[in-house]
């Protein structure tokens, strides 16, 4: 290290350089708004989500998604390369005869818990004939009232895969945000307008339990695991 990076003292220098710098635009800019002035340039750089959207790179790693054949059929072959590949265990297959005399088996379930899921992509580089990918620009789900809504199963990975060929890279994350519009509409009540975050909300009034009890083999997997 040499004596100025030892001593700091020209990073900081930068730093305030820059602070100072967008402080000033900004309040110049912010001000100009006021006064009706300059309106098509931006003045603060916070992107203002979800009505604004940055384009993220191509090589950001989303939900996932099952790709589906030209026939419409899902093109894994349940050959559980990338349940077994998951650190986090938390892709759960069960595998039955495929209908297509070509393909041996399908998976009569799929599903992940995106609860326990770390976004690795060590999934999609396992899977042998590019039947999952996290190419679908869509968050990860973000709250919901029951472990169970937070488990993406078969239909809901092959749908992401029609959502996308049939409106694009937004087409996801819009039906994401418009079911977050739509349940909020559901969860919000009017009598308690101070509460305003979905925890200290109660389950909303058409919530109903579920008639049997989850079923996640996954967890039981991993938990037979740390047993034995
Ligand atoms: S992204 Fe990683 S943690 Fe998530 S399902 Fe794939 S392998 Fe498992
Ligand atoms: S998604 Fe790919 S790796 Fe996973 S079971 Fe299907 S074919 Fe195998």
């Amino acid at each position: 290290m040499t004596f100025w990076e030892q001593i700091y003292l020209p990073e900081i220098i930068k730093g305030l350089g820059i602070t100072s710098y967008h402080l000033t635009r900004n309040l110049f800019l912010h001000t100009a708004h006021l006064l009706g002035f300059a309106k098509a340039r931006p003045a603060a750089v916070t992107t203002q989500y979800p009505d604004q959207r940055k384009r993220y790179a191509d090589t950001f790693r989303g939900s996932h998604r099952l790709t589906i054949r030209e026939d419409g059929a899902v093109r894994c072959t349940a050959c559980f390369l990338c349940a077994t590949a998951c650190p986090a265990q938390c892709i759960y297959i069960e595998a039955g005869e495929s209908p297509n005399p070509h393909v041996e088996k399908y998976p009569v379930r799929y599903e992940i818990d995106t609860l326990r899921c770390i976004y690795c992509g060590l999934c999609v580089e396992a899977c042998p004939c590019d039947a999952i990918r996290m190419d679908t620009y869509v968050h990860p789900r973000i709250w919901g009232f029951d472990r169970r809504d937070f488990v993406e199963n078969k239909e809901m990975l092959m749908h992401r895969s029609r959502v996308l060929a049939e409106k694009g890279r937004e087409g996801n994350m819009d039906e994401m945000l418009a079911w977050y519009r739509q349940q909020d509409e559901q969860i919000y009540d009017p009598l308690r307008p101070e509460l305003k975050t979905y925890t200290e909300r109660d389950k909303p009034k058409n919530y109903a339990e579920p008639e049997k009890p989850l079923e996640l083999e996954a967890l039981d997997r991993h938990q037979t695991t740390n047993q034995s």
